[in-house]
C-alpha cells in the first residue's frame, strides 16, 4: 500500500507557534533555569527548535521510552530503553513532548519523574489529540497545537520511522484502491 502525506500544518505555522510558546516559557521561568527533558525520537526536532528560541538559561536531557502497543496506538506499558544521565533533584523540570493521545505514555512518565524530588515539573507539546484522551488528569502546561484524530508524521514524529525530518506537519493518507 502506497502512502501519501497531506499538510495539515505547515512549516511557517509550526514555527511561529512555537516561538509564541517559547515566549510564554521565557516569562513564566523569569530568573530561573529550566531543565528540558527530551522524549526521544519524536520529540527531538521540537525540542531543538523551542531550545533555540528560549532566552532564560536551560540544560537538556534526554529519555527514550517505548510504549507497547501497535503500529499506531500505545498500550500504556511503557519500557524505558535509555534513562535520564542527571537526577532531578530541585530542577524546575520540562518534559518535551511531540504528540499526547491517550495520555498513557505522559502519565506514566510524569509519576517516574515527580518520584525524583524535582522542584516543579511542567508538560510540554507540540500536538495534542484531546479526543483520544484516555488518562484525563494529565495537565498539560503548554500545548503548541490540539489537532483532531488523524496520525501524523514530520517535525521529528515518523510512520515506520519515515518523515521525522519533514518540517512540517502531515496526515499519512494510503491509497486504498493497492
Ligand atoms: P499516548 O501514550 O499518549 O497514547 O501516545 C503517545 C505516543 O504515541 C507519542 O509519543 C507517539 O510516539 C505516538 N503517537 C500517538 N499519536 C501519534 C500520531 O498521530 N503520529 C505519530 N507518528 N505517533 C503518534
Amino acid at each position: 500500500m502506497s502512502e501519501k502525506i497531506r499538510v495539515l500544518l505547515s512549516e511557517e505555522q509550526v514555527n511561529k507557534r512555537i516561538r509564541e510558546v517559547a515566549q510564554q516559557i521565557n516569562k513564566d521561568y523569569a530568573q530561573k533555569q529550566i531543565h528540558l527533558i527530551c522524549v526521544l525520537k519524536g520529540g527531538a526536532m521540537f525540542m531543538c527548535e523551542l531550545a533555540r528560541r528560549i532566552s532564560i538559561p536551560v540544560s537538556f536531557d534526554f529519555m527514550s521510552v517505548s510504549s507497547y502497543g501497535s503500529e499506531t496506538t500505545s498500550s500504556g506499558v511503557v519500557r524505558i530503553l535509555k534513562d535520564l544521565d542527571e537526577d532531578l533533584k530541585d530542577k524546575d523540570v520540562l518534559i518535551v513532548e511531540d504528540i499526547i493521545d491517550s495520555g498513557r505514555t505522559l502519565s506514566y512518565l510524569l509519576e517516574l519523574l515527580q518520584s525524583r524530588g524535582p522542584r516543579s515539573i511542567k508538560l510540554c507539546t507540540l500536538l495534542d489529540k484531546p479526543s483520544r484522551r484516555v488518562i484525563k488528569d494529565v495537565k498539560v502546561d503548554y500545548v503548541c497545537f490540539s489537532i483532531p484524530d488523524e496520525f501524523v508524521v514530520g517535525y521529528g514524529l515518523d510512520y515506520n520511522q519515515k518523515y521525522r525530518n519533514l518540517p512540517f506537519i502531515g496526515v499519512v493518507e494510503f491509497d486504498e484502491k493497492e
